[in-house]
């Protein structure tokens, strides 16, 4: 699986999701049959701090709660692994992912709305959050979305960029063809 790139259309918003974190999404969105399933995003920011590079992504906390179209994600046990994330890579929290079961990977207003609340709280330090979003069949013909929502602005949708070297995937970022 190789890297995923998305950018905005001018470029200041870019975010970069290793293949093995795909994978991993793809794996969580698999074992969680029809219901959503989500959790964060955590990783760095590139010394211009233009690109979000994600380098983990954690599986649901037990106490989210979810069913086939709405997920609420809980808190149990992510402070702790944030902390570990922290001490041994330096990753911070970057954003939420999510997984809408054969369905497209278009964000909900209650999506939108929840990833301004994070922009908005303090306690985050995340005033750009990132919304990652795998829809369709996490078995078969997936497709990932990515947003970022700066603080006090609407959500910006980021393309997915594709180095023209690289062979097509049945991947694609929504709304990009
Ligand atoms: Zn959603």
């Amino acid at each position: 699986m190789p890297d995923l790139e998305f950018r905005s259309a001018d470029a200041r918003f870019r975010v970069h999701v290793p293949g093995v974190t795909v994978r991993r999404l793809l794996h969580l969105c698999r074992s969680s049959g029809t219901r959503e399933t989500g959790g964060i995003l955590v990783g760095g920011y590139s010394a211009m701090l233009d690109c979000a590079r994600v380098s983990a992504a954690s599986g649901p906390p037990t106490d989210s709660v979810r069913g086939p179209s709405w997920f609420q994600r809980g808190t149990r046990g992510l402070q702790a692994w944030l902390e570990r994330r922290w001490a041994s890579r330096g990753d911070h929290y970057l954003g939420e992912w999510h997984f809408h079961p054969y369905a497209p990977p278009a964000p909900s207003n209650t999506d939108l709305q929840q990833l301004g609340r994070i922009a908005r709280t303090v306690d985050y330090h995340c005033p750009e959050p990132i919304l990652l979003i795998i829809g369709g069949d996490p078995a078969g013909k997936w497709l990932i979305s990515a947003h970022v929502v700066p603080r006090g602005q609407a959500a910006i949708p980021l393309q997915r960029f594709q180095n023209p070297a690289e062979p097509d995937l049945v991947t694609r970022s929504y709304g990009s063809d």
